[in-house]
Formats: C-alpha cells, sequence, structure tokens
C-alpha cells in the first residue's frame, strides 16, 4: 500500500480552516469541497487513459481520454457524501456507487449497513471517499469489497488519516495486488481513547451534517 500526504500551501491551508473548531457548517462544507477536489487532482495522476486524435482548427492534435470502463467512485456512507462535489467537480463523467458503514461507539468497529457497487470492477479504477482514516476498520472494509469484485487500481482519498489506521492497511493490504493508494492532505499525532483522530478536526459527518 501506499501513502501520499499533499505537501500544498493551499491544501494545509484549507485542511486548518476545517480543523478550526469555529468554522460554520456552511463554510465547512465549501472548504471540504475545495480540499477534496485539490487531493484528487493528485490522486487520480495514475488514472487509466487512452490515445485519442482531436481536429483543432489548425491541425491534429494527439491526446488521451478516460478509458473505459469510467472510474468508479464511492463515497463512504454518511460522511464521505460530504466529499462527493468535490470529486465530481474533476471527474463528471465517473459512475457513483455506495458504501454505508457505521462504528460502534463501544468497540469501534464498524459493520456494513449499505452497498450498492457494480457486481463486477474487473479492471476498474475505483476512488473511495471517507474524510477520517481514524482505526482504518471502514477503509479495510471498503477495500476488501472492491477487490473482491476485481477492482484494477483502489485510492483512498481522506482528509485526515492517523498512524494506527495506516499501519491497519499496511498490514492488511501489504501486497499491492489491486494496487491500493491512500491520498490524505496531513497524518495527524494519534487516535484518543474515542477513536478519534488527535488534533484531527472532529467528527467530520457532525460538522459536515450536524448531529444525530
Ligand atoms: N471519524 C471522525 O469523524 N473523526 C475522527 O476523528 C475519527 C473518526
Amino acid at each position: 500500500m501506499r501513502t501520499l500526504v499533499i505537501d500544498h500551501p493551499l491544501v494545509t491551508h484549507k485542511l486548518t480552516a476545517l480543523r478550526d473548531a469555529a468554522t460554520d457548517t456552511a463554510t465547512f462544507r465549501s472548504l471540504t469541497a475545495e480540499l477534496v477536489t485539490l487531493l484528487a487532482y493528485e490522486a487520480t495522476s495514475e488514472v487509466r487513459v487512452q490515445p485519442v486524435s482531436v481536429e483543432t482548427p489548425v491541425g491534429t492534435a494527439r491526446g488521451v481520454k478516460l478509458a473505459r470502463p469510467v472510474p468508479l467512485v464511492v463515497p463512504v456512507l454518511r460522511a464521505g457524501i460530504g466529499m462527493l462535489d468535490g470529486m465530481i467537480r474533476l471527474l463528471p463523467m465517473a459512475d457513483v456507487g455506495f458504501v454505508g458503514l457505521a462504528r460502534d461507539e463501544e468497540s469501534l468497529i464498524a459493520s456494513t449497513y449499505a452497498n450498492r457497487l457494480p457486481a463486477d470492477l474487473a479492471g476498474r479504477d475505483t476512488f473511495v471517499l471517507d474524510p477520517m482514516l481514524a482505526t482504518g476498520g471502514t477503509l479495510a472494509t471498503v477495500i476488501g469489497l472492491l477487490a473482491g469484485r476485481g477492482a484494477g487500481s483502489i485510492t483512498a482519498i481522506c482528509l485526515l488519516a492517523a498512524p494506527e489506521g495506516l499501519r491497519h492497511l499496511e498490514e492488511s493490504y501489504p501486497v499491492q495486488v489491486p494496487a491500493v493508494r491512500v491520498v490524505t492532505a496531513a497524518v495527524d499525532e494519534r487516535l484518543n481513547d474515542r477513536g478519534y483522530i488527535v488534533p484531527g478536526l472532529g467528527d467530520a459527518g457532525d460538522r459536515l451534517f450536524g448531529e444525530i
């Protein structure tokens, strides 16, 4: 598994504003979309394309277009939905699947309550959207679902990651078959005893959509 931490002043600027407990919901939502678009630019650097030629007003230009089947974007319910707009802005032609996982606040173990994914993902580039890579349990489950359906590559886009979660994924996916990558804006210090990333940004779902 590869981890890519995006070191860019605009990424850090937006992440810092997201961390700020004083940032209101409306600003949090728009900043999340902007930050995801920046992360998605890096996360799609290896997306499959095929050569094409187009006629410009003055000649023939060689270029590329996205290969088929088109990429699949998978927001993890609930907080991953807040990342979908920013991702789709960059990949408007992508298909979208959904996976829902809920974390038991005592055991911190995630269980799957929704799964709307194509049965066959053979050779497809897939992008999982989950803002907080905390224990890694959720992402490990989703990566397992995608790998089990034959995904050609799996890239998780996370606003923030904890070292514990990255270790968990590295142990779960030591071999790159299929290629698994995590793209994030920062790796924080640690998890606290409630499974929150420290210093983190709090509960991403609550900050995006309000407390349930
Ligand atoms: N989920 C969140 O929303 N925040 C954390 O810090 C950890 C998991």
